[in-house]
């Protein structure tokens, strides 16, 4: 789904499977891939830019929100194709310590992991686009949402989603963070979300809203 120019998402909508909502952002120079789910959905997802008209060998890049497998996973298969991956740091130290029992958990797999670069707070270029990395803990200990500064578009992995927040009973989760981090983004007023799992959110008023929404059903709970 072309979102602008330069942006087209994914979301996912079987419910029936876990799998997160992936975006590309497509300049000139790159193609980055956020989040690309889980590896057996590749081949749908790739489809699905082939329909928008972006090739996956142009792929060049993948931004990981965070190190859940259901956004992660494909991640790690596409670093095995040469595609650089970049997380930041506390995740990756998150998914180390973690992995193992996450995996039990989740009842999957964990991938093993290796990264090519790490997202660190502040300004990150992506093929000349600006963009501002923002390091949200709630969720998971090295969560980031992507804030990208012209069109004021927020990626927010799973921090906040259409009516709903990032779970917080994962191991490494936390309530206090994770209301810190959906206000540091609220801050922002973006202009459209782009959540890691549901539909997004395209105009500015119905973001507002839905922060009002999510600080009214969740904040008293988290
Ligand atoms: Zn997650």
């Amino acid at each position: 789904m072309k979102i602008n120019e330069k942006l087209f998402a994914y979301p996912w909508r079987d419910y029936r499977a876990n799998n997160g909502n992936s975006y590309v952002i497509r300049t000139e120079e790159a193609v980055c891939l956020i989040d690309p789910g889980l590896e057996a959905f590749l081949p749908q997802l790739y489809q699905s830019m082939e329909e928008d008209g972006v090739q996956q060998g142009d792929v060049n890049s993948v931004i990981l929100t965070h190190g859940h497998p259901d956004h992660m996973e494909g991640g790690i298969t596409l670093g095995k194709q040469g595609v650089r991956v970049g997380i930041h740091k506390d995740e990756e130290a998150y998914i180390v310590e973690m992995g193992p029992y996450l995996a039990k958990m989740l009842g999957i797999d964990m991938p093993e992991v290796s990264f090519d670069f790490f997202l660190e707070e502040g300004e990150l270029l992506i093929g000349g686009e600006r963009f501002q990395v923002i390091h949200t803990p709630g969720h998971s200990p090295g969560s980031v949402c992507l804030f990208w500064e012209e069109p004021k578009i927020l990626f927010s992995g799973d921090l906040i989603f259409a009516q709903g927040v990032g779970r917080t009973d994962f191991p490494g989760g936390d309530g206090n963070l994770l209301k810190q981090s959906i206000q540091r983004c609220r801050a922002l007023k973006p202009a459209m979300l782009m959540p890691g799992h549901g539909e997004p959110i395209f105009e500015a008023d119905a973001v507002e809203k839905n922060f009002d929404v999510i600080e009214k059903m969740y904040f008293d709970y988290i």
